[in-house]
């Protein structure tokens, strides 16, 4: 599985594999991050986390513009999860699997409050259609950097 397209898994087998955050939204980025206790975790878990030395050939894009680096990442968990991992939770949080906040609700760790570039909040909001395929395409983008 080289091709990076290819390599997330359905969300059904996630739990199973010890795969967590592997969610690709089609809700609209939330406005504001919540930073809570679920988001203060993950941010402790990623900051203990190490690289798995997966090299993935490309970068993954979030729909609305963030952007993963090219490796997965294991945290003191055992669970393995990518460095998009604090985003989803801040600002994609509708779309997280309830067990899943919950697992991560229930690390043993102290909560470490997220870096601007951690949580890499939209510089603008974007609007998403579903095309008939079913792929999400971001509109036409109206903003100003
Ligand atoms: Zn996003």
């Amino acid at each position: 599985m080289t091709n990076p397209e290819d390599w997330r898994p359905d969300q059904g087998e996630l739990l199973k594999a010890d795969l967590l955050l592997y969610i690709e939204p089609i809700l609209p980025v939330s406005d504001e991050p919540i930073v809570d206790e679920v988001t203060g975790k993950i941010t402790s878990a990623f900051h203990l986390g190490e690289s798995n030395g997966n090299k993935w050939r490309g970068i993954h894009a979030c729909p609305c513009g963030a952007h993963s680096d090219n490796t997965d990442y294991i945290l003191p968990s055992g669970h393995q999860t990518n460095s998009l991992a604090i985003h989803y939770v801040a600002l994609h949080r509708a779309e997280i699997p309830p067990e899943q906040l919950e697992l991560i609700g229930g690390f043993d760790l102290e909560p470490t409050e997220p870096s601007e570039i951690e949580l890499q909040k939209p510089k603008r909001s974007r609007i998403y259609y579903h095309l008939p395929s079913g792929i999400i395409a971001p509109t036409q983008d109206f903003g100003q950097e």
